[in-house]
């Protein structure tokens, strides 16, 4: 632990997500993000689908047409004596268990709304899943440039809807055509958002009663003067700076921008490098944490992007690093078989200034690859360290497909092919209660598509899919288990722990099993 070579490397790390809707502009801010950080030159190059750039590096036949690929899955940057890692969570249609086991492996959240829309759906349930893990969550409200909601009315449903308090770091002033800067709350300035409109000068400080000069041109204007009355009334209702309810993600920052026009970004990644937490201790199966000052090497699987190359079946195994230093070559234990690994080909994501010594402590990730060795939340480590990493959560699914091998004389590797894809974590595997038919779950399409793809290609088994749509799953005890509680409504099934469920159809059902067998606990997974 005593190492100050590595304390210092591991404070330096700041590992996090963006978490948003489609098209709230997650990939704006990243491509901001990494172009203030130096590590691409050009705006539009994160997204292969856009510009072709990463053709190279896709692998998969479905990754190549949606245009996903490994390079962006972590981003790495140094800014302001920080390294930066920027973990992507896949939306759209890629939106898959990957996309909620990726929060597993940060330190911190930032959310991205977009101001005419809100709180939406899939920016919920990724909010769920970070909330879950007590880490801090940071808010980014986008598209300043365009007529959205109002400042307060956006702050209200943050906190209903998600139930956390809110705090702005800074507020806007103006929005759309009449979008005129920010009054910066934090760190005690006005933003120009056309500093040529003025004296050009971008930034005017506050003086000791929160005001800019009075000579300056944006002093007279009411809109200004209406923004020092809703901050005032901020001080006065709102929460206060709360460093600690921060850490624990029991508050949030707020901060408002424009991410297209670059807008606020800048100013958004500078605060939140600031109160970003470090690389935390990762808990072990024995309730123990390992500090990531300790030395000796271990990680956890957090994904595995698999098939990248058809002709080689490899895979690669994203390991989040807990503690120690990856080098390569190293020999570690893959802690669920006891057995001795070589690190030897491993990608790494390091920022493309070629002069960084590429080490990769705590807080990293490195790319391993697999030719079928690891399995999502295994844990790997170094000489005596002797880890295990508390299991990943399931995910509660909610899209449900029936299968059958096409060929009835296939069963063997039909059902091999099922079984291993289902350790792995791929898929969700479901039977129906009484006659025993196959079911499989996912938190998005993209899962199934690689199922079959991977059940072809890997065991040599045509599946055939039956759309169910999307269920509500909930499980029982088992104690409360009545087989005349199923209808088509409500199917019952069982998971391959052999712990009975209902599929709901909608809510609709689910309030009226509710209302009809009172007694009955529905539990979801996570
Ligand atoms: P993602 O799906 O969350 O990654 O969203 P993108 O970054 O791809 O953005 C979705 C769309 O919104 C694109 O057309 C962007 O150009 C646009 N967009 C992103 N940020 C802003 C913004 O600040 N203002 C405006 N007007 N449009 C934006």
């Amino acid at each position: 632990m005593n190492n100050p070579k590595l304390n210092e490397q591991v404070d330096a790390r700041r590992t996090f997500a963006i978490i948003s809707h489609p098209d709230a502009g997650k990939t704006t801010i990243t491509e901001q993000l990494l172009l203030f950080g130096g590590a691409i030159r050009q705006a539009g190059t994160v997204k292969g689908k856009k510009t072709g750039n990463f053709a190279k590096s896709d692998w998969m036949e479905i990754e190549k047409q949606r245009g996903i690929s490994v390079t962006s899955s972590v981003m790495q940057f140094d800014y302001e004596g920080k390294r930066v890692n920027i973990l992507d969570t896949p939306g759209h249609e890629d939106f898959s268990e990957d996309t909620y086991r990726t929060l597993m492996a940060v330190d911190s959240a930032v959310m991205v709304i977009d101001s005419a829309k809100g709180i939406e759906a899939q920016t919920k349930k990724l909010f769920q899943v970070v909330k879950k893990r007590g880490i801090p969550i940071f808010t980014f409200i986008n598209k300043l440039d365009r007529d959205g909601r109002e400042p307060l009315d956006l702050l209200e449903e943050l906190e209903e809807l998600l139930d956390i308090e809110s705090y702005p770091m800074n507020w806007p002033i103006g929005m759309g055509k009449g979008l005129e800067g920010l009054y910066d709350i934090h760190n005690k300035r006005v933003e120009l958002y056309r500093p040529e409109n003025y004296d050009g000068e971008r930034f005017i400080p506050l003086n000791e009663d929160g005001q800019i000069p009075a000579d300056h041109k944006l002093s007279e204007d009411g809109i200004y003067q209406q923004v020092l009355e809703e901050v005032e009334l901020l001080k006065e209702a709102g929460d206060a700076f709360d460093v600690e309810k921060i850490a624990a993600g029991n508050q949030t920052p707020v901060f408002f921008g424009s991410a297209l026009t670059n807008f606020g970004v800048q100013t958004m990644l500078e605060t939140f490098l600031q109160f970003a937490p470090k690389p935390h201790a990762h808990k072990t199966e024995s309730g123990e944490a390992v500090s990531p000052y300790e030395e000796e090497f271990s990680g956890f699987v957090f994904k595995i992007q698999a098939n990248m190359n058809p002709a080689h079946r490899d895979r690669i195994a994203f390991v989040r690093i807990c503690s120690g230093t990856f080098e390569r070559g190293m020999d570690v234990v893959l802690e669920r078989t006891n057995k001795k690994m070589k690190l030897s080909n491993v990608t790494q994501f390091m920022a493309d200034t070629r002069e960084n010594v590429q080490e990769a402590v705590a807080g990293d990730i490195i790319g391993v690859y697999d030719t079928g060795n690891y399995q999502i939340g295994d844990t790997i480590y170094e000489g005596k360290l002797k880890v295990a990493y508390e299991e990943l959560p399931s995910f509660t699914p909610e899209l449900f497909m029936k299968v059958a091998s096409k060929n009835v004389m296939k069963q063997k590797s039909f059902h091999k092919g099922i079984y291993q894809l289902v350790q792995e974590g791929a898929i969700q595997l479901y039977k129906t209660y009484l006659t025993d038919e196959y079911i499989i779950g996912a938190v998005g399409q993209l899962q199934f598509e690689v199922f079959q793809y991977r059940m072809l290609n890997e065991y040599n088994s045509e599946v055939v899919m039956t759309p169910m749509g999307s269920k509500i799953a909930r499980w029982i005890k088992p104690e409360d288990l009545d087989e005349r509680m199923s209808s088509s409504r409500n199917i019952l099934a069982k998971d391959r722990f052999d712990q009975p469920l209902f599929l709901f159809e909608n809510q609709f059902a689910m309030r009226w099993f509710a209302d009809k067998y009172p007694d009955v606990e529905l539990k979801t997974l996570l």
